[in-house]
């Protein structure tokens, strides 16, 4: 049988709250069923089951994960193990299946990058050849990280390797689409294999050689890959890193290449989503210090500073390298060459004089909106920090910054923070924001993608920006398993813990909750760019600069219809 059929049918007719009874007491609450976590030591029970979401999560711990997660976990099994069990358990036949399923699906994946390095020396790979010179990769180089190229046809693959059409989905390369035609994955991409710790080819990433959005596609998350737990290249970098007690976080496959082919071997790259805490642990196996060298950009979105904080976390020292405004390693690395991207990563910042110093780039520690706004970015970063030590450091130096008296800001910290939220929280749950009430009404069905959509933009989710992309691009099809599957295993943890949650509202207050929650996440954004518009208008009438005053004036006051409209359209809807 076929191995997503048998998932499904295994799913379907197993009893979840059956099979976790065996391990765990479970009561009723509600919709769901409560218990002493099995995972951790446990006193309040905060481990919950919803057999309509197939789901568990510990509120405690945050370990959770459907049905296979939960056998897998308990029994330290491998999934395909956890799978062939099941199906023995509830009578689903297993059908003809190989020894070690895994194994064969790591077969299938050096057959094909086999394949695709195929492509790419042939003459259909002319274009993809092109593309790797201009980056200066050599020959080796190629080699060595087994770049490929899929050619621009959307059956290569299912005609090339007929018979393992079943392991080829199972792996994420072919795909099937709501009419149930399949279909390859990458088309006329350059191919990066991306490996496990120990050089196991696990999961690939397509380039576009032109300008198609997205211009990196991943796999989602599969038996053999899941995104938050992978780092490209630390198989190569694993081995210097430990020697110089130092790894060197880049964001991008060819930085990570770039690096290594001149002689950086202590290089590796996340992928694409926030650093996450088993990232961050499987570093510190290696090496207790890391640099991150992100273009500047990147270095001060808010996913960034999420993932330094996971760094910091597990004791990792993190340093920031600054590169020249708009260049990425790669770019650096071939205009200036190796030595003087070192002398770059020697005069990196320590993450916290980071931190504070792109805060004052960003806010005016002078006015008043400034000071407000700090505190605010304070108090949403200070509680990532489990160090005590560095929250103090933080909030002294913010404190002498802003002229205020330390304990001042240490106050204000903690007040901005009570005032985002409705009711104090539940024992072990996160602050209730904006995000997080709407991507709560979005996962128990209440709100749908078409309606969100109407109303907020992708780009006003500055906390979970993943979890919004993949919504916004399952659309309305999306589920919750579906949703999983494309999220890092820190993303993972805030749907369940969502999706399993009891709301801080009364009941009572449920209909005005859904309405407002994206109103007021929509207005966040907009204040932000007000507050943001102000500042550089005070800028440019001092600089006397008249034509951007008009035109920053312009933009301002669209931005405060714009607010006009929305707070209206609020009350109209109540
Ligand atoms: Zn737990």
């Amino acid at each position: 049988m076929a191995e997503r059929d048998l998932v499904e049918q295994i799913r379907e007719r197993a009893d979840f709250i059956e099979i976790v009874s065996r391990y765990v007491a479970l009561k009723k609450s509600g919709k769901n069923y409560i218990g002493p976590c099995p995972f951790h030591a446990d006193k309040t029970p905060s481990f919950t089951v919803s057999p309509d979401k197939k789901l568990f999560h510990c509120f405690g711990c945050g370990e959770g994960g459907d049905l296979f997660q939960f056998v897998m976990k308990m029994e330290k099994l491998e999934f395909a193990e956890a799978v062939e069990r099941l199906a023995q358990q509830f009578g689903v036949p297993l059908g003809r299946r190989s020894a070690s399923p895994l194994q064969k699906l790591k077969e299938i994946n050096e057959r094909v990058a086999a394949f695709y390095q195929t492509n790419l020396v042939s003459p259909a790979g002319a274009k993809a050849r092109e593309h790797l010179k201009q980056r200066g990769f050599s020959k080796e180089t190629i080699e060595k990280f087994k770049l490929g190229y899929a050619l621009p046809k959307w059956d290569d693959l299912i005609k090339t390797f007929p018979k393992d059409l079943e392991s080829l989905i199972t792996v994420g390369l072919v795909l099937r689409s709501s009419e149930e035609r399949l279909y390859d994955r990458f088309r006329d991409r350059l191919i990066f294999p991306i490996w496990s710790l120990t050089g196991e080819i696990i999961g690939f990433a397509g380039r576009t050689l032109g300008d198609e959005e997205p211009k990196y596609l991943n796999i989602a998350n599969t038996p053999l890959f899941e995104k938050g737990t992978v780092l490209y290249g630390l198989n190569f970098a694993r081995e210097a890193a430990r020697q110089r007690d130092l790894f060197v976080l880049v964001e991008g496959y060819t930085d990570v290449i770039s690096a290594h082919q001149l002689g950086i071997k202590n290089v590796v790259a996340g992928m694409g989503t926030a650093l996450t805490a088993s990232q961050a642990q499987l570093l510190k196996r290696f090496a207790s210090n890391v640099i991150l060298a992100y273009d500047r950009d990147a270095a001060g979105r808010i996913a960034t500073l999420r993932g330094m904080a996971n760094l910091r976390n597990a004791e990792l020292e993190v340093a920031v390298a600054l590169l020249p405004d708009g260049s990425d390693p790669d770019g650096f690395l071939r205009a200036h060459g190796a030595e003087k991207f070192v002398q770059l990563l020697d005069r990196s910042l320590p993450f916290y004089e980071f931190y504070l110093s792109a805060l004052w780039e960003e806010h005016d520690p002078k006015t008043v909106v400034g000071k407000e706004r700090v505190l605010q970015s304070l108090s949403e970063f200070l509680p990532t920090l489990s160090s005590t030590a560095l929250r103090h450091e933080i909030t002294r130096e913010a404190a002498r910054v802003l002229n205020l008296p330390e304990e001042e800001v240490a106050r204000a910290v903690k007040a901005v923070k009570r005032a985002g939220i409705i009711s104090p929280p539940a024992t072990a749950e996160p602050a209730w924001g904006h995000e997080e009430q709407v991507l709560y009404f979005v996962l128990q069905g209440d709100l749908t993608i078409s309606h969100l959509k109407e109303v907020v933009s992708v780009e006003d989710f500055t906390r979970y920006p993943e979890i919004a992309r993949a919504l916004w691009e399952l659309n309305e099809e999306w589920t919750l398993e579906a949703l999983l599957t494309r999220l890092s295993a820190e993303d993972q943890v805030t749907v369940r813990r969502l999706a399993l949650a009891q709301p801080p509202w009364r009941e009572g207050d449920r209909p005005r909750a859904l309405v407002e929650a994206p109103l007021r996440l929509r207005q966040r954004r907009i204040e932000e760019r007000i507050a943001r518009l102000c500042a550089q208008l005070r800028t440019a009438q001092r600089a006397g600069d008249h034509e951007r005053v008009n035109a920053l004036e312009t933009e301002h006051w669209q931005l405060v219809q714009a607010r006009r409209r929305l707070l209206q359209g609020g009350r109209r809807t109540q």
